[in-house]
């Protein structure tokens, strides 16, 4: 259901020097995991889509957020203190699992750059048994969010600018690389290079275009 509030910051948790967790009061805010919020500081004009971080079970509302240089509101939610309050619509979104692919128990496979991981998070704390491999693209092997949160045989970390992660280089050179079963669903998610590139390397290797899915975050 679709609701326009008023909500609390309970906690702000920075992970990095520029990508921090906003762990907001809830008020009963129900949602799809995968699906995104619209967020704003209360009392401003200013609004961005954040996708929902958290398990739908979780007690708080939470969003993974990286401060864009030269950004509007990713600067000014970073600078947030807990208590002030935040505007909130949504959920909206289709990024989601459909139910074929969940009572079907699909192979799923999640590719995600930088806090593209978002919804990925949410999937896999929200539904148990997922059968998931989640590659995540970062620059650094330090920026690999909540990896303690996946089974480690499922996650791979590629880290383009250093050797820290699981693969050094790109995402898309990791996934050149792999094999995949042709009934692998994909969801991408992140900026928009990413997911052409990936998008063009999954249709090579034979996976059907109505198993590609996608979220643009810019
Ligand atoms: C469906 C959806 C879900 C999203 N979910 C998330 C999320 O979970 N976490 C998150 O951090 N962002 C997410 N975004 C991006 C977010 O909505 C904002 O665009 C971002 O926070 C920048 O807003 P800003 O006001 O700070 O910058 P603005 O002043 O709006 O824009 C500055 C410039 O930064 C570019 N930009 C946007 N995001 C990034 C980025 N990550 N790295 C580099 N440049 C960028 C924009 O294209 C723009 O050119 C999502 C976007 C969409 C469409």
């Amino acid at each position: 259901m679709q609701q326009n509030n008023l909500h609390r910051l309970h906690d702000i948790c920075h992970l990095t020097d520029s990508t921090y967790i906003l762990r907001i009061e809830r008020n009963n805010l129900e949602f799809q995991p995968g699906q995104h919020i619209l967020l704003g500081i209360a009392g401003t004009y200013e609004q961005r889509e954040y996708s929902i971080y958290s398990g739908t079970d979780d007690t708080y509302l939470e969003v993974l957020v990286k401060e864009v240089e030269d950004g509007i509101v990713s600067k000014k939610l970073k600078r947030m203190k807990p208590g002030e309050m935040l505007n909130i619509e949504g959920p909206v979104g289709f990024f989601t699992l459909s139910q074929e692919v969940l009572e079907q128990k699909k192979k799923l496979l999640f590719v995600a750059t930088g806090t593209g991981i978002a919804p990925f998070h949410s999937m896999i704390k929200s539904i148990p048994d997922l059968n998931y491999s989640l590659i995540h693209g970062t620059r650094y092997g330090h920026e690999s969010y909540g990896q303690s949160d996946y089974d480690p045989e499922r996650y791979i970390c590629c880290s383009s600018r250093d050797k820290t992660g699981d693969y050094q280089g790109r995402v898309s050179a990791y996934l050149k690389e792999q094999q995949f079963d042709a009934d692998t669903y994909c969801y991408f998610c992140g900026n928009f290079n990413m997911i052409k590139d990936a998008m063009g390397i999954m249709e090579q290797k034979g996976i059907s275009q109505e198993k590609l899915h996608t979220e643009v975050y810019f």
